[in-house]
């Protein structure tokens, strides 16, 4: 399985000179294919495939400044933009070719086997031509912050985000063996509460989804501000380069705080030594249709899947099964008699039967008839006494 960490870099001027100079020759080389290509379509009609493109490459300046896997995999990115292009001239033949990149553009570079890891810093093997031109053989830079990771690292990709320089690694991260145990916990995941855990042991959780909530109105009402004033000057655009930007950030604190809880549920597992953790769909969506923006909507589902995949991500480096439930009435049936009534979820966080006459809350009683069922259906188990729910916030999380 691979697993990619990004580090922020702490350089020295002297060294982001160089890492300039590397993704500014990314830049020069791309474009110097782009234009060998686009000559040969005019001549002859065709496009170069990779391999031939290649051979002439080799020479080039450009070419030769980076090391020899980070020219390729210039090249093949382009190739795979062609690739993209002539797919889609078959359904729009208006459709442009790859364009060229700004002159002042400083493409990312990748390293194979040119790059290890060594006392904690990383450490970039450079080309012969650069190393005659530049009299350097290494980069040898620091990681601001170093975690290590169990794992082969196997490429990086230098680049530079704002002000800083980032290096994602990708690891080969081995799999584990599934946990052996009986124990189970469901997951109901929601909007209110992000998500709310049962166990077999009966221990409950709750993730509040209030922070997440107040990061989502703060930038709801920020992008409210930008349309509108978008629709003032411009009536007929619907996007700009700030509410990319913003939607970007927002989607940035909406996933640390969801990483935050996905990584507190599977410590919990860990913990409670669960083989199988289990996660329903997310009813208040379901039951809310028609109610927000659409926006908002797409806003939720985005930050539902997200969720899922960070769950999916971490079960499996933690050796638990992850399974995705889609249980109808979650929400309306009553946990303890099996009864389904709507009128039941009696206001937002409480579940009364009238049935019964269970009081609890509403999804840890969601989160309970998704358990039982996969007891009843795969183990023929119960659940024992449900305890009263431990509530977990987010600390730190301001919108900003
Ligand atoms: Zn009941």
């Amino acid at each position: 399985m691979k697993q990619t960490i990004k580090y922020k870099l702490k350089t020295s001027i002297e060294q982001e000179k160089h890492l300039s100079n590397l993704c500014f020759y990314a830049t020069k080389l791309y474009n110097t294919d782009n234009y060998q290509r686009r000559k040969t379509w005019e001549d002859t009609g065709k496009i170069p495939d990779y391999y031939s493109q290649n051979k002439i490459l080799k020479h080039n300046h450009w070419y030769k400044l980076l090391s020899s896997q980070t020219a390729q995999h210039v090249s093949m990115v382009l190739q795979n933009n062609y690739t993209s292009w002539f797919k889609l001239r078959k359904k729009d033949d208006k459709a442009n070719p790859p364009k060229f990149r700004k002159k002042s553009m400083l493409s990312p570079v990748q390293f194979y086997q040119q790059f290890k890891i060594i006392n904690d810093k990383i450490r970039l093997s450079m080309s012969m031509k650069y190393r005659a031109e530049q009299k350097i053989k290494f980069l040898e830079i620091d990681f601001l912050e170093w975690k290590k990771i169990a794992g082969i690292a196997k490429m990086c990709e230098i680049m530079k985000e704002k002000d800083s320089w980032y290096a994602h690694i990708v690891y080969e991260v081995p799999e584990l063996n599934g946990r052996l145990s009986n124990n189970v916990m469901a997951l109901d995941l929601g909007i209110f509460n992000t998500a709310v855990s049962i166990d077999t042991e009966g221990n409950c959780n709750i993730y509040s989804g209030k922070q997440i909530l107040a990061i989502q109105h703060y930038f709801n009402k920020e992008r409210a501000k930008l349309t509108g004033r978008l629709a003032k000057q411009y009536p007929k655009r619907h996007h700009s380069k700030s509410l990319d930007i913003l939607q970007k950030k927002q989607h940035r604190q909406i996933s640390q705080g969801l990483h935050t809880y996905s990584k507190k549920i599977i410590e919990d597992c860990i913990q409670k030594n669960i083989s199988v953790l289990l996660a329903g769909n997310l009813t208040d969506i379901r039951e809310r249709k028609g109610k927000g923006s659409v926006y908002r909507q797409k806003l939720h589902s985005w930050s539902f899947s997200k969720f899922i995949k960070q769950l999916e991500y971490k079960c499996m480096r933690a050796g638990i099964r992850f399974v995705l439930v889609n249980e109808r009435f979650t929400s309306q049936k009553c946990s303890c008699c099996g009864l389904i009534r709507k009128a039941n979820r009696k206001k937002r966080g409480l579940y009364v039967c009238r049935y019964c006459g269970s009081v609890m809350n509403a999804d840890a009683n969601g989160a309970k008839n998704i358990l039982k069922k996969y007891l009843q259906d795969f183990l023929s188990r119960s659940i024992g006494y449900v305890a009263q729910p431990l509530v977990v916030r987010l600390d730190n999380v301001v919108p900003c």
